[in-house]
């Protein structure tokens, strides 16, 4: 599995957006704006899929707020998800 990546637009970071899919499901996720909970900046950043990418290998922070629940993800921490 890889993790979805965006990028933090306060501070260039990277951001886990809580999402983990594989490049096939990755481009079937449905165009639509989500949002990611920035530890970075402690913002919710708002992003499209197509300024989303694929990250491999082990993940550098905690995870963080994942926001979209769909049947093409593994949420990390279901607690934290808002259907
Ligand atoms: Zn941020």
């Amino acid at each position: 599995m890889c993790l979805l990546m965006v990028r933090c637009p306060q501070t260039g970071e990277e951001v886990w957006t809580g999402i983990e899919t594989d490049p096939a499901s990755f481009t079937n996720i449905p165009d639509g704006l989500f949002y990611t909970y920035c530890p970075h900046c402690r913002h919710d950043h708002a992003w499209w899929p197509d300024e989303a990418w694929l990250a491999y290998g082990m993940l550098r922070q905690q995870p963080s707020t994942a926001v979209f629940v769909g049947n093409l993800c593994v949420p990390r921490a279901p607690s934290a998800l808002i259907s």
